[in-house]
C-alpha cells in the first residue's frame, strides 16, 4: 500500500480530512497540534512526508505517521483511512465520512484574545468573578474585553488559556461578570470557550510526590490549590466524565502519582 499511496498523498490527505491550506512545504500551523509555524509538509520522494516541532517534542515521518498524529490514532487506523482514500483493494472507492477539523473555527479568535489579554495579577484579582470566589491573583489567566454569542457586547472577562498536558495551547474559556439572580438567590456567570476544550495545570508538575487534584473549573482550581498547598491542581473545564478521562490519561503516563477527582471544589 505504501507504494500504491506514493506521489499521492496530497490527495489522500485531503480525503481523510486534512485541510489544504496544510499541504505546503512552508511553515505554518499543524494540523495535529496547532501553533504557529512548527509544521512543514515537504512531501519528500512523494511519501507524504512531513515535520512538526510540536511543543517541544518534535515529530516527523510519513503521511501514514502525519495521519496518526493529526487524528491521534494508531497505525492500522490510519492504514484504513488511507485504503478507504485510494478506493480500496478491489472494491470502488468509498465515500469517507470527513473527521471533524483538526482546529477549530474560533482557534485564531482565541489565540488573538489571549495575546491581548492583561495578565496582571491585581487586575486579574480585582474583576468581580475572582472577587466572589477570592482569587487573589491571575494564578496563569488574564483579563479583557471579549465579545461573544453568549457573552454579549464586550464582556469584562477572566480570560483561562486552555492547553494540552503537554503545555500546548488549544483555546480560552472566558468567564463573564457574575450576574445575581434573585429568584434563584445566587450568582450566575456566563462562561464561553473559543477555540477547543484542554485544561489548566496550577502547582510544580515536576515533583513526582506532589497529589494531583483534578477539578473542573478555574475557580475550582484556584480553591483546591490555596486550600492544600503542596499539590497539583488541573482543571479540565468539563462534567466528571471528562475528569475521569484526564484522570485515567494521567495515570497511564505516570502511574506513581496519586490522582484525586474533585467535585465542587470552589
Ligand atoms: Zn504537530
Amino acid at each position: 500500500m505504501r507504494e500504491r499511496a506514493r506521489g499521492r498523498w496530497r490527495g489522500i490527505l485531503s480525503a481523510v480530512g486534512i485541510n489544504d491550506r496544510f499541504l505546503r512545504n512552508r511553515h505554518g500551523p499543524c494540523p495535529g497540534c496547532g501553533g504557529r509555524d512548527r509544521f512543514r509538509w515537504d512531501d519528500k520522494d512523494g511519501s507524504g512526508s512531513f515535520f512538526c516541532g510540536g511543543g517541544g517534542d518534535s515529530l516527523a515521518g510519513d503521511g501514514f505517521t502525519l495521519i496518526q498524529h493529526v487524528f491521534n490514532s494508531n497505525f492500522a487506523e490510519a492504514a484504513t483511512m488511507v485504503e478507504d482514500a485510494l478506493g480500496g483493494k478491489e472494491s470502488p472507492r468509498i465515500p469517507i465520512q470527513a473527521p471533524p477539523p483538526p482546529i477549530s473555527d474560533t482557534y485564531s479568535k482565541a489565540r488573538r484574545i489571549w495575546l491581548e489579554a492583561n495578565t496582571d495579577d491585581a487586575f486579574v484579582a480585582s474583576h468581580p468573578y475572582a472577587k466572589l470566589k477570592r482569587i487573589d491573583r491571575s494564578y496563569g489567566a488574564g483579563r479583557g474585553f471579549v465579545s461573544g454569542s453568549l457573552l454579549g457586547q464586550h464582556e469584562d472577562c477572566i480570560i483561562v488559556p486552555l492547553k494540552t498536558p503537554g503545555g500546548q495551547f488549544k483555546g480560552i474559556e472566558c468567564i463573564g461578570r457574575p450576574v445575581w439572580n434573585a429568584e434563584k438567590k445566587k450568582w450566575e456567570t456566563t462562561k464561553q470557550t473559543f477555540g477547543s476544550k484542554g485544561c489548566l495545570i496550577l502547582g510544580n508538575t515536576l515533583d513526582k510526590s506532589l497529589p494531583v487534584y483534578i477539578v473542573e473549573g478555574f475557580a475550582d482550581a484556584v480553591s483546591m490549590w490555596r486550600m492544600v498547598g503542596n499539590c497539583v491542581a488541573v482543571a479540565v473545564f468539563g462534567p466528571k466524565k471528562r475528569q475521569e478521562f484526564y484522570a485515567n490519561l494521567f495515570e497511564q503516563k505516570n502511574p506513581d502519582r496519586r490522582y484525586i477527582i474533585v467535585e465542587e471544589a470552589a
